[in-house]
């Protein structure tokens, strides 16, 4: 089986390996067995245990490996508590013990799940990523940060936890459905916009191969793991430079919250996808790339099928004051300033903290006119 292959250098111990390839899930057994791992938990969500649920299985009982799977219902709704206590608990029925492993099989939601689970199952066991989805593979599965959601907000309950190996099986992507492929795509473009104008052109020229499952499937995947464990190896836990992994999503969060995370709405890397345009053409508004270059970015996303203006939100944004309230509420506000990701063109993007509320209202008003 060829495959690509990405190392994350974390220190103290932690660094891992991120394998890319076609049917590596099938190669999980060996790679568990690999680990001294006796027995493994696969948390998975109930539509990916239906089409690779067995497969995992046969592979780690193949290897020797006692194991359990266990299929929470597919949606973020399962970031809960009560689906993080449910996973906990038959995780320990399993005696899944701390030189075993956690398998997480899917996309983003069970990633998060599993891996909070993992983070403070006995303290911390040891876990292994294999995400189903393109969003999954090209972001939520490198990187560490792990949880739940609470009745307060997104993600507020979690941990830092490094996985200790990531499969990233490319045909698994075969069978997501084209908006799950489009929404990841918004993700995939974003490492062009930040900091890799190349790999922008490339996208350009290739993506097509990405959505029907050619080699460009593949190295898209490691171009963008790469990339984000370059900066999470930088800046683990977020105190400067992996902001700039947020590009996008300050709009993008505002969206989703205002949509209330219906997917029937809007999916993240919907929000995200408008979010990028958003980012250049206020970053052209404030005059600090061209009008061209934001030109290029919309017309590439549309292209791909993603909705790049405030007018796609199925049932409509909200007015330009409820989107800065609905900003308000992420983490990135300091006394009523907001802190952006802006650029100065493709693959130029940086931090701009102190980004006033007139600003942002005017150009929304604009965007919505
Ligand atoms: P998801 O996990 O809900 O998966 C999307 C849908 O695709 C689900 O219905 C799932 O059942 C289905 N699916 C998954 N794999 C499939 C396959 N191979 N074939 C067919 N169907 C498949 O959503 P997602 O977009 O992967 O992840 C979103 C989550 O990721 C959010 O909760 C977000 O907060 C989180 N996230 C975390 C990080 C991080 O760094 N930890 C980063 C980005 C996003
Ligand atoms: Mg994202």
């Amino acid at each position: 089986m060829s495959h690509l292959s990405v190392h994350v250098p974390l220190d103290g111990g932690r660094a891992y390996d991120i394998l890319i390839g076609r049917g590596l899930v099938d190669a999980v057994g060996a790679q568990a067995a690999a680990l001294g791992a006796k027995a493994a938990g696969i948390v998975t969500d109930e539509t990916v245990a239906a089409l690779y649920g067995e497969r995992i299985r046969a592979s780690l009982e193949q290897a020797g490996l006692r194991c359990g799977i266990i299929a929470v219902p597919p949606g973020e709704a399962s970031k809960s508590y009560a689906c993080y206590a449910a996973v906990c608990d038959r995780l320990l029925e399993l005696r899944i013990e701390r030189g075993d492993l956690v398998v997480a099989l899917g996309g983003g939601v069970v990633g998060d799940l599993a891996g909070f689970a993992a983070a403070t199952l006995r303290r911390g066991v040891r876990f292994l990523q294999v995400p189903t989805t393109l969003l999954a593979q090209v972001d939520s599965s490198v990187g560490g940060k792990t949880g739940i959601n609470s009745p307060h907000g997104k993600n507020l309950i979690g941990a830092f936890h490094q996985p200790r190996l990531v499969l990233a099986d490319t045909a698994a992507l075969d069978t997501l459905v084209e908006r799950e492929m489009r929404a990841g795509y918004a993700e995939v473009a974003k490492y062009g916009l930040i900091a890799d104008p190349g790999f922008f052109d490339w996208c350009e020229a290739n993506w097509r191969g990405i959505f029907s499952g050619g080699p460009e499937r593949d190295e898209a995947v490691a171009i963008c793991c790469r990339a984000k464990a370059g900066v999470v190896v930088r800046d683990e836990r977020e105190d400067g430079e992996r902001a700039l992994l947020n590009l996008g999503h300050t709009f993008g969060h505002a969206l989703e919250r205002l949509t209330h995370y219906e997917s029937a709405r809007l999916v993240h890397g919907e929000g995200v996808a408008i979010g990028l345009a958003l980012a250049f053409r206020f970053s052209a508004r404030l005059g600090l790339c061209s009008g061209q270059e934001a030109g290029r970015v919309a017309n590439h996303l549309a292209m791909a099928g993603l909705p790049t203006r405030l007018q796609d939100v199925p049932g409509g944004s909200g007015d330009a004051e409820s989107i800065l309230d609905a900003m308000a509420q992420d983490k990135k506000v300091r006394d009523g300033a907001l802190t952006f990701i802006l650029a100065r063109g493709i693959g130029q993007s940086f931090i701009a903290p102190g980004i006033g509320r007139d600003d942002v209202r005017a150009f929304l008003q604009d965007e919505l006119r």
